[in-house]
């Protein structure tokens, strides 16, 4: 049985405390929520911030191959039209497939919140849901918290969706909203509500007849994902989570695992076997992009996920490896690790190669060492596709650096109560020609852009169209207790390509200086030596 599944990172999951994603970081992150085969990206509120508006402007123009966008909002204010809303205005000129609204299901929130009728609030759900039916949109209708709802007052509870479902809504959400629910009784009230759509009518399996259901959990029992499955298995086929269950509080339902135990587990489909081996990949980019660690116990996907330290456990997985393991780790991505012999290499890097379009020629070897070595002084390559691109290219024996830096000085100073200042003064290579230039900046890291693009750009004038569109610092604290690093992550573009550069070192304007080298050499190795073809790239 195929379920859906509807990404809400976007917007639910930015509710985590600390997280904050740019308009940028999003598109993103929904290219690559469509790669993995999520059937709908909810891409935010576009009545709350303008950040939102912008990004359901930008995304229209990005080709997405299995997801719909989803815009989200609330049922139209009481007493008020649809017409004059403000809200569901917003939500018209989002222009997406898909809107979700959410409405109340709970007397205790329509009165004591709301401070309106019973009567209006049904109103309210109804007249909003057939306002963008009306306008030939799916409708997602979002019934918040439902559970506690139909615990206070069931027949009212049923009765919001009984409006929703009239108007014709194409999905009807059950919400665990303050994710206090229990996995019994979701099950009790996903079949209740399936009892009464059927006797008003609106049974989905009739011949398409009705609304189909969905689950939204959030985690505040530690329960969202099995919440979720008992949900599935009394019905729903629709749900709603984030990925690595980033949201507010204890966080939003995760997909990640909910996705690999309803595939491997239960035998439902959500995506294909392929994107199911993309799960740790997708799971550890969004962590990078959204400027958060890895869990690295993190079910299915953490890199201890299969991980086997000593003794009796790894003379067992050595003999059978399915011993201690409750999955075979490729089939979502992930591989089993010999944590005492640091077995853990890098066997996607030939993948990954070829997904770049680039040939390693048989330096596998040296560039698999080569990773290693930097990833044990604190690089990532994940959301680096940039910098990994650069290491494949400069194995090649006939490589030939388009330029070389020799070395820099960046001074900054303060002056009393003058502003900042900074200085950068390069001494780069090309060909045979060196070069000296020096240029001042906003800062540190942009003085030193300025002064290497200075040197650069006379002989490759293309570089002018390459920005830095944006530049992040995270510290990497190394396990053995050394000081703290930091390290950069810069994304480039040049018009819709895009690569991301990193760079790691005690030093943050080394590590700084590194990323920004690799992202200036990358546009002037492929325009001498094109990838035979560079999807995996643009992201
Ligand atoms: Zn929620």
């Amino acid at each position: 049985m195929q379920i859906l599944l509807y990404d809400t990172t976007l917007r639910d999951g930015t509710q985590r405390e600390g997280l904050s994603l740019s308009v940028e970081d999003k598109l993103k992150i929904a290219r690559e929520l469509d790669l993995l085969g999520v059937h709908y990206i909810e891409g935010g509120w576009p009545g709350s911030n303008p950040k939102d508006a912008e990004f359901f402007r930008r995304i229209r123009r990005i080709e997405l191959h299995h997801a719909r966008i989803a815009a989200f909002g609330s049922t139209r204010r009481a007493d008020a039209a649809c017409e004059t809303d403000a809200n569901i205005q917003a939500l018209v000129d989002a222009d997406t497939p898909v809107v979700t609204l959410v409405g109340k299901s709970s007397t205790l929130h329509v009165e004591q919140v709301l401070e309106t009728t019973r009567q209006e609030n049904l109103a309210m759900i109804a007249d909003s849901v057939a306002y963008f039916k009306e306008r030939g949109k799916e409708v997602v209708y979002d019934a918040e918290h439902f559970f506690d709802g139909y615990k206070l007052d069931a027949a009212y509870a049923l009765a919001t969706l009984s409006a929703a479902a009239r108007a014709g809504a194409d999905c009807l959400v059950l919400c665990d909203t303050n994710g206090g629910s229990l996995p019994h009784e979701v099950t009790e009230i996903v079949q209740a509500v399936r009892r009464h759509l059927a006797n008003e009518g609106f049974a989905h399996s009739d011949a398409g007849r009705g609304p189909t259901l969905g689950i939204h959990t959030h985690n505040d029992g530690a329960l969202a994902v099995a919440n979720a499955i008992a949900a599935v298995r009394a019905g729903c086929v629709h749900v709603q989570g984030t990925i690595n269950g980033y949201g507010e509080r204890c966080g939003n339902m995760d997909l990640i695992p909910l996705i690999a135990n309803l595939q491997l587990k239960l035998g439902y489909r959500c995506i294909t076997p392929k994107q199911l081996r993309r799960l740790s990949e997708v799971s550890h980019y969004v962590a990078a992009v959204a400027n958060l660690n890895p869990d690295t116990h993190a079910p299915f996907v953490g890199h201890s996920a299969f991980a086997h330290k000593g003794g009796i456990h790894v003379a067992a997985v050595a003999k059978v490896a399915d011993s201690y393991q409750h999955i075979d780790p490729e089939l979502v991505g992930n591989q089993m690790r010999i944590v005492v012999s640091e077995l853990s290499g890098r066997g996607n890097v030939r993948m990954r190669a070829r997904e770049l379009g680039l040939d390693l020629n048989g330096n596998e070897q040296v560039v698999l060492q080569r990773i290693k070595e930097l990833e044990n002084r604190g690089f990532q390559f994940e959301a680096a596709e940039g910098s990994f691109e650069m290491l494949v290219r400069r194995a090649a024996p006939d490589y030939q650096p388009p330029f070389e830096l020799l070395d820099f000085t960046v001074v900054v100073s303060k002056h009393g109560a003058n502003d900042m200042t900074s200085q950068a003064m390069v001494k780069l290579k090309i060909g045979d020609e060196i070069m000296h230039t020096a240029a001042e900046g906003a800062g540190p890291v942009n003085a030193l852009d300025m002064a290497i693009r200075k040197a650069l750009l006379p002989h490759y004038p293309e570089l002018a169209n390459v920005q830095l569109v944006d530049y992040k610092v995270r510290i990497v604290d190394e396990h053995l207790g050394t000081a703290a690093k930091p390290r950069v992550l810069i994304e480039s573009a040049c018009g819709e390509e895009r690569w991301s550069t990193v760079g790691c070192s005690e030093n943050i304007i080394e590590a700084s200086f590194m990323a920004l080298w690799d992202s200036l050499e990358l546009p002037l190795a492929r325009r001498r030596a094109p990838a035979k073809y560079q999807a995996g790239t643009d992201r």
